[in-house]
C-alpha cells in the first residue's frame, strides 16, 4: 500500500517514511524511477502518522511551523560571491556556499545535495569546508533523501546549528517531520530553492550509460550547466576516462533538453503547492533574471543569484553574511520566476515519451522527440571555467 493514492500528490521528500514509529516505510522506485514510500501492511499500526505529516499540500504552513499572516516583510536581494572559485564551482552567484561556509564556521552542520561517485544525487551532511564543494552547483535530477531526515533531528537534539538547503518541498517534508517528531527548530536554517521541476534519475542515469556508449568514455563527474558555455546555456559537461586511461570532456545538452521540455519530471512537480511567495524556507535561492542590460553583459558567464529573505533567522544569517556582494532589488525585479506564480506545465508529449521509453528504450524515446545537439564542440580558448 501506498501513502498517497495518486502519485501526482507525493513528492518523495521522506517525511512520512521518517516519523513512521514502527519503520514500516521504504522508499520504491517506480517504473519511472522516481521514489515512493511503500508502507508494509505487516509492520503498520494504523496511526496515520505517515499521512498527517505530508505537508504538500496547499495548507502547508501550520504543518511546517508558519503562520497565514507573517510578522516579517519578506525582502529581495541579488549578488554573488566575489571569489571567482566559489562561483565558477555553483550554478548561480554561489550564495548557498558563503551561507554553508558562515553555519560550518561557527560549529554547525549543513546538509546539501551531492552526486556520489556513482553519480546519483543524494542529501549528504557536511561539517568541514573541505567537503563543502560536494555540495554546490546544482544537480539538475531528484535527489535522494537517503534516511536523512532522523540525522537533522539528532543534530538539533544535540544543539548543533543545522543548515538545511534543498528543494521547497524537500525543506517543507523536513520542517513539517520536525514539528511532528516535537524537534525545536530554533537551531534549523534551512534555504529552499525555486525550482522548475525535478526530473527522473532513471533518465539520468539511462542518459549517462548512452553517453559513455557513444564516447567509449567512463563517466566520473557531471556539470549539469557548465558555465564554460556560459551562465544561461544549460548543457552538461561530463569527465571520464576512456580505455586508454586519457581523461577527456565531453558536453552534451541531450538531457537538459529533456528537462527543459518539461517529459521527464516529476508528476508531483506539475502540482507543486509551493509555487508562490510563501515560502518554507528562511531564504530562498534562485537565478536573478531581472538584471538590467549592464548586469547582463557583467554576468554572462558567472551568473547572479537572486535571494528571498523570509524570516528573521533569514535575515540574521544574510547579514553575517562574508565574500559576497548583494544589493537590495524590488519585488518586481525578484519575481521574473514563472514558478513563484505556478507549477510547471507537464509537455503534452509526457505519456507519448514515457510510452516510447517503455517499449524502446531512453535513446529512441529521447530521439524520437526532439532533435538533439547531441555533441557541442566547443573551442578550448572558450572555456575560461575549468576545474
Ligand atoms: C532541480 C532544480 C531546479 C531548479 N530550478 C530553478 C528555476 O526554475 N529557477 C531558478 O531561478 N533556479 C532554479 N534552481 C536553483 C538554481 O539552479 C540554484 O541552485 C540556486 O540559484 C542556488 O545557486 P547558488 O549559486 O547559490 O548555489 P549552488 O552551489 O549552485 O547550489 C547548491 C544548492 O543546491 C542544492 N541542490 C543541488 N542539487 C539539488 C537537487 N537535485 N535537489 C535539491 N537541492 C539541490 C544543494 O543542496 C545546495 O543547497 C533549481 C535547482 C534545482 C536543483
Amino acid at each position: 500500500m501506498n501513502v498517497k493514492q495518486q502519485k501526482q500528490d507525493c513528492c518523495g521528500c521522506t517525511a512520512c517514511q521518517a516519523i513512521c514509529p514502527q519503520k514500516a516505510i521504504t522508499m520504491v522506485p517506480d517504473e519511472e524511477g522516481f521514489l515512493y514510500p511503500a508502507i508494509d501492511e505487516e509492520r503498520c499500526v494504523h496511526c496515520d502518522l505517515c499521512r498527517k505529516v505530508c505537508a504538500f499540500e496547499d495548507g502547508y504552513l501550520a504543518k511546517i511551523g508558519k503562520t497565514e499572516e507573517p510578522a516579517f516583510e519578506q525582502t529581495y536581494c541579488a549578488g554573488s560571491s566575489t571569489e571567482e572559485a566559489v562561483v565558477c564551482r555553483s550554478r548561480s552567484g554561489g550564495i548557498f556556499y558563503a551561507l554553508a561556509r558562515q553555519v560550518i564556521e561557527a560549529g554547525g552542520v549543513v546538509y546539501g545535495v551531492a552526486m556520489t561517485e556513482a553519480l546519483e544525487a543524494v542529501l549528504q551532511r557536511v561539517d568541514n569546508l573541505e567537503e563543502l564543494p560536494r555540495l554546490q552547483g546544482s544537480k539538475y535530477v531528484q535527489a535522494s533523501m537517503g534516511e536523512e531526515f532522523p540525522r537533522v533531528a539528532q543534530d538539533l537534539r544535540q544543539n548543533r546549528k543545522v543548515f538545511f538547503a534543498g528543494t521547497a518541498c524537500q525543506v517543507a517534508g523536513l520542517r513539517s517531520y520536525l514539528q511532528t517528531a516535537r524537534v525545536d527548530m530554533q537551531n534549523l536554517y534551512t534555504a529552499d530553492l525555486i525550482c522548475h521541476g525535478v526530473p527522473s534519475p532513471q533518465i539520468f542515469r539511462d542518459n549517462v550509460r548512452e553517453l559513455e556508449t557513444r564516447w567509449h568514455l567512463k563517466i566520473q563527474s557531471v556539470n549539469f550547466r557548465d558555465k564554460a558555455l556560459g551562465w544561461r546555456s544549460h548543457i552538461e559537461s561530463y569527465e571520464g576516462v576512456n580505455a586508454a586511461g586519457k581523461r577527456k570532456k565531453r558536453y552534451s545538452n541531450l538531457y537538459s533538453t529533456l528537462f527543459g521540455a518539461d517529459v521527464i519530471l516529476r508528476p508531483s512537480c506539475h502540482r507543486c503547492a509551493f509555487c508562490n511567495f510563501q515560502r518554507p524556507g528562511d531564504l530562498t535561492l534562485a537565478d536573478f533574471w531581472g538584471m538590467d542590460q549592464a548586469q547582463a553583459r557583467q554576468h554572462a558567464r558567472s551568473g547572479l543569484s537572486e535571494l528571498l529573505v523570509n524570516s528573521e533567522k533569514g535575515e540574521k544569517m544574510v547579514q553575517g553574511l562574508t565574500g559576497v556582494s548583494l544589493q537590495t532589488i524590488t519585488r518586481e525585479a525578484a519575481s521574473r520566476q514563472p514558478n513563484l506564480y505556478h507549477p510547471t506545465k507537464p509537455s503534452a508529449q509526457r505519456d507519448n515519451f514515457w510510452a516510447l521509453y517503455r517499449q524502446y528504450g531512453y535513446r529512441k524515446a529521447a530521439h524520437a522527440h526532439y532533435k538533439l545537439v547531441e555533441r557541442i564542440k566547443v573551442p578550448y580558448n572558450r572555456l575560461k571555467y575549468r576545474k
